[in-house]
């Protein structure tokens, strides 16, 4: 400890979440610019172990390492088609080649990189399946990088991609990699993490799921089934929600004032007497699609009342790219009035998208683009024609029935992301022109998947997890150090003494040991072994004349006395390696 870099810190900057004032108190990282991070030695110790654990559990599944760049050509994401996608969204670092002006990428992920690789060397059908890995740091620039590790603008990632001759080889290998990451973060040490059906967001493809470290300052909302093992992400979840049976009779339209009356809670409360509850309502809300691109246009979303739009959904049903909420003067001028009075009837400005909880009301209420006035009665088919279509648009909610079974409940909690997997089907393989000769002779193209971890989210998430009021309690498998050994006092030579050489045998049998060996008072040396959170504290103390010393453990507090040679044997017996 006399030589470590950094010392400790009793205070760090306020509005921390806790894993993230851990690992900058305890000195693991520190901050050089907003999103970006410095490993110093002890994360960088945690981190290599991470790395080291998903190396292995990679290798014995025949996953082949490389390492891909960083810098890559616009040329290979012009061929995907994601240059302007990745540049439009703000998440590209873009530099310039200083001769020839050509622009490159500061590596966000890798699929057009190995892909393109991969077409050039791939000729038979013998040569799949085939699986790449690395462990390498990617840039993305985040809008709103925060909460340390969990969402930085560079930060490092595991990638894997796979490459099948056929969609069933993609499938099998897709669950070759959920059994690979479960496995990855039970050994990292996760206490929960749970694989949940994810949109796929800007990699596309078709089906994916992401591993949700879950706890509380989690940034997903998860739905999981109290019965079966459904479990999705808000972005993607489906659910069953109750209708109320709406009446036959077709009454006829009303237009009432209804001033400054704007929310669904304002108007059931305003219509409370009249029976009238948000699931007798249509809400709509204007939307702008795509708004940081070339072509931004507006549409307007329906859907019950009591229902959230999924915004998700919406862009997935467009085929966009983003949709975001309309500003209130696009809102204005969309529908002529002011906000809060958007409506379906008469609006022909802008495509109207109609959630299916909408289809089969009746008599309802809904805005019809007039500043204070709503219509009552509303059927379709009269001033509003039948929807030809009905989406999925609705956000599931605590309470909705599960989608998957007949008798579940959905509850919400929160997760980080730390995993995430995708079956890419075959579209960045005929984009970049791989192709591949099957066993008649003939001309194929290889079905994809492409598998991340966000190895330093991953190491936050693990803090998150495993801590408590003192500090960090690492579990075995990523401490940075197996055993804290500390004098109590470093000056009495017999502690001393002892301490030095039951460190030097430790370390002889490849023992991962930190040995405080500062002047410090035993409070303050106490402090910080428990703040770094190593699995054992060693403490040689008044009892060293009697060639004893104290183990405690870090998770339990249980502690007890041993002699030097019994603590040898003891931490002899740790498995050193994954
Ligand atoms: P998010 O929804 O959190 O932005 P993503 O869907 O963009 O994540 P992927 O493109 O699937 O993430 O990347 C794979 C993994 O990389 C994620 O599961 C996550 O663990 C990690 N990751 C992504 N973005 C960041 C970031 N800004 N900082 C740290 N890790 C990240
Ligand atoms: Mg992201």
């Amino acid at each position: 400890m006399t030589a470590h870099f950094p010392r400790t810190r009793r205070e760090v900057r306020e509005g921390l979440i806790p894993s993230h004032a851990l690992l900058e108190r305890a000195g693991f990282i520190r901050q050089v610019a907003a999103g970006v991070y410095a490993l110093l030695p002890l994360g960088w110790r945690v981190h290599q172990r991470i790395c080291q654990i998903i190396f292995a559990e990679m290798e014995r599944g025949g996953v082949q390492n490389v390492q891909l760049p960083i810098l890559q050509p616009e040329s290979l994401w012009q061929q995907s088609g994601r240059w302007a996608k990745y540049v439009q969204s703000g998440t590209m670092f873009v530099t310039t080649e200083q001769q020839s002006r050509q622009p490159y990428g500061l590596a966000p992920t890798a699929e057009e990189v190995v892909t393109a690789l991969v077409a050039a060397e791939l000729s038979g059908w013998r040569e799949l399946p085939l699986h790449l890995h690395q462990i390498g740091p990617k840039f993305r620039d985040e809008l709103r990088p925060r909460m340390g590790l969990l969402r930085g603008r560079e930060f490092s990632m595991s990638d894997a991609y796979s490459f099948d001759p056929d969609e069933d080889g993609m499938r099998a290998s897709f669950d070759m990699y959920r059994g690979i990451y479960r496995r990855i973060f039970e050994a990292v040490g996760l206490r929960s993490c749970i694989a949940v059906q994810a949109d796929s967001g800007a990699i596309g493809g078709q089906g994916s799921s992401e591993f949700m470290a879950v706890c509380d300052v989690g940034e997903d909302e998860l739905l999981t089934c109290d019965h079966c093992d459904y479990g999705a992400n808000m972005e993607r979840a489906a659910s069953r929600y109750t209708r109320p049976s709406y009446s036959d009779e077709r009454r006829t339209i009303r237009w009432v004032p209804t001033p400054g009356i704007r929310t669904v809670e304002e108007l059931e409360r305003h219509f409370a007497d009249q029976g009238i509850t948000a699931q007798h309502m249509v809400k709509t809300i204007i939307c702008t699609v795509n708004p940081k691109g070339n072509d931004p246009y507006d549409i307007a979303v329906c859907i019950r009342g009591d229902l959230g739009i999924n915004l998700v959904k919406v862009r997935n049903a467009l085929g966009a790219d983003e949709v975001v909420p309309a500003l209130d003067p696009v809102v204005r001028e969309v529908t002529g009035a002011e906000v809060g009075f958007a409506g379906p009837i008469g609006q022909r400005n802008v495509r109207i998208l109609f959630d299916q909880s909408v289809c089969g009301m009746s008599n309802f209420l809904c805005g019809y683009n007039t500043t204070d006035h709503h219509a009552l009665d509303v059927n379709f088919g009269g001033e509003l024609p039948e929807p030809e279509h009905y989406y999925d648009l609705h956000n599931a909610a605590e309470g909705h029935g599960c989608p998957n079974c007949d008798e579940g409940r959905l509850g919400i909690s929160r997760g980080i992301e730390v995993g995430h997997i995708f079956m890419l089907q075959q579209g960045y393989a005929r984009a970049l022109d791989v192709s591949f000769l099957d066993q008649s002779g003939e001309a194929q193209v290889p079905w994809m998947g492409c598998y991340g971890i966000g190895t330093t989210r991953l190491m936050q998430a693990i803090v998150e997890q495993n801590r408590d009021g003192q500090g960090i309690c690492w579990p075995e498998a990523v401490a940075p150090y197996q055993a804290h050994i500390l004098t109590a006092n470093h000056e009495a030579d017999v502690q001393r003494e002892l301490a030095d050489r039951l460190y030097e045998q430790l370390s002889a049998r490849g023992i991962d040991v930190l040995y405080d060996d500062r002047g410090e008072s035993a409070g303050v040396k106490f402090a910080d072994a428990d703040l770094i959170g190593c699995p054992r504290r060693i403490t040689v103390g008044r009892l060293a004349a009697e060639g004893k010393v104290e183990l405690r453990l870090r998770h339990t507090g249980e502690q007890q006395e041993f002699t030097c040679e019994e603590v040898l044997q003891l931490l002899s017996s740790i498995p050193t390696s994954c």
